[in-house]
């Protein structure tokens, strides 16, 4: 196959931005910012979880209050009418009137060791509410990482894409100016080992980068300028071009 060297330069400058393209795939793929955008989530979920956990333990702890302060409250009553059955002087039974003191003696340390309970109840329930504040503060904070985090990961994603776009109108616009059987080769040769053309490098293809025999350069070095050579080892076009820009 022939080509000239305009065609060659085409297919270079081809190469070289497939050659981007597949770094900004990669780019994309391996963003710092989407890895840090993924810690920040694990840890956010992490801290969510941790609060939830924290919320339930206080409801336990709410419920448990109520139901101690309602059963002080039935004592106190209990106490409040035997008081007054005591001070009202109509219990006049020798018999009554001691059962009833004995009664109020029993309710008397109910209600305190219910208190006592119930103050330990509070203590802990304190605790376990600057728990949540704590930890409540800590979601609050992975909110806004994550929100900022995720901010940064779309921008970086956008700037690639935005790249990638350009890249890819400039490859169309290329494509379009090569002979097909030249561009069939090409993908053909790219699908196959992932580089479609490189460019001789001193005595290296610039695809595979393994170094040629002397044989081979010589047929190189004798072969008219406008013909297709191929990569002995991979089967790259080689173009025997400077770099493009240069
Ligand atoms: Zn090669």
């Amino acid at each position: 196959m022939k080509a000239d060297l305009a065609q060659q330069r085409s297919l270079l400058e081809l190469a070289e931005l497939d050659a981007e393209l597949g770094r900004l795939a990669h780019r994309a793929s391996h963003l710092p910012e989407q890895q840090r955008y993924d810690e920040l989530q694990a840890s956010q979920r992490a801290a969510a979880d941790r609060l939830a956990a924290v919320a339930i333990v206080l409801e336990d702890l709410d419920a448990q209050v109520a139901k101690l302060e309602s059963e002080v409250d039935a004592v106190r009553k209990r106490e409040d009418r035997d008081r007054g059955l005591l001070n009202s002087g109509s219990v006049g039974d020798p018999k009554q009137l001691a059962e009833l003191q004995h009664e109020l003696g029993t309710l008397e340390r109910r209600q305190a060791s219910l208190e006592d309970t119930l103050l330990e109840l509070m203590e802990r329930r304190e605790q376990v509410a600057a728990d949540q504040d704590r930890e409540q503060a800590a979601v609050d904070t992975l909110d806004r990482d994550l929100s900022a985090a995720r901010q940064a990961r779309d921008e970086a994603l956008a700037e690639v894409e935005q790249a990638r776009t350009e890249r890819a109108g400039r490859r169309a616009g290329v494509a379009g100016g090569i002979e097909a059987d030249l561009l069939n080769l090409y993908e053909r040769q790219r699908k196959n080992s992932g580089i479609g053309a490189g460019r001789l490098l001193g005595v290296r293809c610039g695809a595979c980068r393994i170094e040629m025999d002397r044989g081979e350069l010589a047929r190189i070095a004798a072969a008219p300028e406008d013909e297709v050579l191929r990569c002995d080892e991979c089967g790259a076009i080689l173009l025997r071009l400077k770099p493009s820009g240069e």
